[in-house]
């Protein structure tokens, strides 16, 4: 594992900051890309595109420049701790990979440089109301009618769903197989008649998650990916790509950066550090730390080729708990303040740690709970079995 980036990798990272601190209006604070901020975010994601950023790993025929994926650490580590507005993350992280890694020549040609030109964007279909953390129970079936299949069913959980074209889709094509055996793996068009999609509020004030149900929808042969009734496999690697968590580690630093700046300036008045947020600030500073270099071993991984599966896990799991530990630490700090929303003129740090507080409640849920992550580490990593 190498610990220092090359000088073409810093000139990298120096140009990205300042495309960032240029591009970025002047009151963006992080976590505010949600939908009202959409217009923006659409824009912004084109500009990456123009600079030739959103994938900068993946081939050249696609629409990449086939730099390491070292690189696109960097980039995503940038564009995380700036709080830049992120979409199509399922486009560009969980379809873009799938695709190249076993999406069929035509599919790669169709669909890999739309997601690099920031023209289309894609949601993960993959949760169930009854098939979240046991996936391969997941009931919505696609039946096999020859020249395409007829999909029922319904989808939940599903981020950005409401604004995507195109959806990764797994659903169950043989009922009458083990339930890992008789699962397909689908591109499905958001527009094809059959599909509702039905915003969900959730508790932080955003509608960016979904409910998608089909009804009769006709999804054409060549939208299966790899073996029909395989596509389980193709699904883990998908959740694996999901949990590698590469940039989050910066968006923390970031947020104990301005934990820090907010205690040191209060110099006496209300939010004076106690002892105790003293010691937690110190802690954390740590933390972030260590979540940087797991976060730098699976992008090793990645770049050497290794296959990489409960060091996800480890990553995945320590990132977000550790985010919110930031924002549990951040509200004991702020006290009353601390649940003063963005727009109030008494809100601290244009209460990002409010907005952060109830955003990250989720962040152990999605992409795989806690305590899946934990089994997964107990039983690939650390070579105990299923649990019983
Ligand atoms: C922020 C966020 C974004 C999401 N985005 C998407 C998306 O874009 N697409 C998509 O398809 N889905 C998405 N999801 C859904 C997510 O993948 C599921 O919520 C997650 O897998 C958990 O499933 P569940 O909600 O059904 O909970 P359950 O699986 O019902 O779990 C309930 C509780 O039981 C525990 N539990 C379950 N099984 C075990 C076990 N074997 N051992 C120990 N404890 C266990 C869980 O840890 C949890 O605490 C998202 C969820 C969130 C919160």
């Amino acid at each position: 594992m190498r610990f220092t980036f090359t000088a073409e990798d810093e000139r990298f990272r120096s140009e990205v900051r300042r495309f960032l601190s240029d591009e970025l209006p002047a009151d963006w604070t992080l976590g505010e890309d949600d939908d009202s901020r959409q217009e923006f975010t659409n824009y912004f994601q084109k500009k990456l595109a123009k600079k030739g950023w959103l994938v900068v790993a993946w081939p050249k025929e696609y629409g990449g420049q086939e730099w390491p994926v070292w690189r696109q650490m960097i980039f995503n580590e940038e564009m995380s701790y700036a709080g830049a507005p992120r979409a199509n993350s399922s486009g560009v992280a969980l379809a873009g990979s799938i695709l190249i890694a076993h999406g069929a020549e035509e599919q790669k040609r169709r669909h890999l440089p739309a997601i690099a030109n920031a023209e289309v964007q894609w949601c993960q279909l993959f949760s169930e109301p009854n098939a979240g953390s046991d996936l391969a129970s997941l009931e919505s079936n696609a039946v096999d009618q020859g020249d395409f299949f007829v999909l029922n069913g319904s989808k939940v959980w599903n981020t950005g769903a409401h604004l995507a074209d195109w959806g990764i889709l797994l659903a169950r094509t043989n009922p009458d197989v083990p339930k890992h055996k008789g699962i397909s793996y689908f591109l499905l068009d958001m527009h094809t008649p059959g599909v509702i999609v039905r915003p969900l509020d959730t508790m932080a004030g955003d509608a960016r998650f979904c409910q998608v149900y089909f009804d009769n929808v006709r999804i054409p042969r060549d939208c299966l990916i790899g073996q029909q009734d395989q596509g389980w496999y193709l699904g883990a690697s998908t959740l694996n790509t999901e949990r590698s968590a590469i940039s989050n580690a910066a968006g923390s630093k970031r947020m104990v950066e301005q934990l820090l700046a907010f205690a040191r300036e209060a110099d006496g008045g209300w939010a004076r550090p106690t002892p105790i947020i003293r010691s937690s600030l110190a802690q954390l500073e740590i933390d972030v730390e260590v979540a940087r270099m797991l976060s730098y071993r699976v992008a090793w991984m990645q770049s050497a080729g290794l296959p990489f599966s409960h060091e996800a896990s480890v990553t995945k799991l320590y990132t977000y708990e550790l985010a919110q530990r930031i924002a549990r630490t951040g509200m004991t700090m702020l006290r009353l303040y601390g649940q003063v929303e963005g727009a109030s003129k008494w809100a601290p740090l244009k209460g990002k740690v409010e907005r952060v507080y109830l955003s990250t409640v989720a962040s152990t849920i999605g992409g795989g709970t806690s305590e899946i992550q934990r089994n997964t580490i107990a039983g690939r990593g650390l070579g105990m079995g299923k649990a019983t």
